[in-house]
């Protein structure tokens, strides 16, 4: 393997894709059946590929923007988990011009709210 991109988290990522197209394969109606069959195959190949790649450079390039990707993807599920977890404390609106997201207190009546990115002012209930 030496001089070879090996395996990486897309690879890790492209091998859990083709294990969920096999589940998917068996669970979803006979007719789609070869569109995951072939999705997953691609997928294998794609993981392969990569894996004894000489390519190394463009193989990191590519790792890189899937990290990316899946860091957005955290992002926005952490995000939706800390809103669920102070629910109760805090209420949260989203500014009407520049949909920036805003965290007021609940429970102090009707605020005239400022957002911090844009600068625009409007009143909600809290
Ligand atoms: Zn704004």
């Amino acid at each position: 393997m030496y001089g070879r991109n090996g395996y990486d988290q897309l690879g890790r990522a492209l091998l859990l894709a083709a294990i969920l197209c096999v589940f998917l394969g068996m669970i979803l109606p006979r007719a789609v059946y070869p569109f995951f069959l072939a999705l997953q195959y691609a997928a294998l190949i794609f993981c392969i590929y990569r894996a004894l790649s000489r390519n190394t450079f463009q193989r990191q390039k590519e790792n890189a923007w899937y990290l990316r990707k899946e860091q957005a993807v955290r992002g926005w599920f952490r995000s939706l988990r800390d809103r669920w977890q102070q629910r109760k404390d805090y209420k949260f609106f989203r500014c009407p011009s520049c949909h920036a997201l805003l965290r007021v207190p609940r429970g102090k009546g009707k605020l005239l709210l400022t957002c911090r990115k844009c600068g625009n002012r409007f009143e909600r209930k809290t």
